[in-house]
């Protein structure tokens, strides 16, 4: 099955999706959205409540730095690829449970076997968590990460930054997040050298590169 196939059936499964409570007062799903080629795909919590009204990622006022943070790095946002590892608006944007991260977790799992980004920039303590479960966001911002992932099938290099919000609520986090993402394209250059060493263009399993992903939801 082809890239854009598989995110199109991934989108319409979360669309229809009733594993967990969170679609009963949830208007929208927000499965993601931006090139599925990219080689930096950035993951937040959950989806707020602009995102719930419009089904899209990022796109309130945490968006709106988003989108200038990514302009500081000369990106826009249709370069990238924005994501959430909760699809569904929790109730009054509260943290999600255990229970509901788990149920919501093979959707990202193969939205990443697919795009198979070099590099992924966490937004904020839960994404940093989904990845690196012993993380300290306040020590570990800014560091690049490398998380075997026996689920998504590769090494993984999980850059974690705060979340925007915390950055418009906080000109501390702010700073923080500015400065992080200033190195984000030292990261990549980085990356992609180490690549090139290790004569390999990819970590990621042999059937996500040849495109034969399994869509196993
Ligand atoms: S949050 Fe995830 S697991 Fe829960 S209903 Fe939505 S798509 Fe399904």
């Amino acid at each position: 099955m082809k890239k854009i196939e598989v995110m199109e059936k991934i989108t319409a499964k979360v669309e229809k999706c009733e594993k967990c409570r969170l679609c009963k007062e949830a208007k929208n799903a927000v499965p993601g959205e931006g090139d599925i080629n990219a080689d930096i795909v950035f993951i937040g919590e959950a989806p707020g409540a602009n995102e719930d009204k419009t089904g899209r990622p990022f796109v309130g006022r945490a968006g709106q730095l988003l989108e200038s943070l990514l302009g500081e790095i000369g990106l826009s946002r249709e370069e990238v690829w924005i994501g959430n590892i909760i699809k569904h608006r929790p109730p009054k944007n509260r943290d999600p449970k255990p229970d509901e991260i788990a149920a919501c977790e093979p959707y990202l799992t193969v939205q990443l076997r697919t795009i198979r980004p070099k590099l992924i920039v966490t937004l904020g303590r839960f994404a940093m968590y989904y990845f690196h479960k012993g993380g300290k966001i306040s020590r570990d911002r800014g560091n690049l990460i490398k998380v075997d992932s026996k689920k998504v099938g590769s090494v993984l290099n999980v850059y974690p930054v705060y979340h925007p919000a915390a950055g418009l609520r906080n000109g501390r986090f702010r700073e923080a997040l500015e400065e992080d993402f200033m190195r984000i394209p030292q990261i990549l250059k980085e990356i992609e050298l180490e690549q090139v060493q290790n004569k390999n263009s990819s970590t990621y399993r042999e059937e996500e590169q040849k495109g034969q992903i399994k869509l196993d939801l």
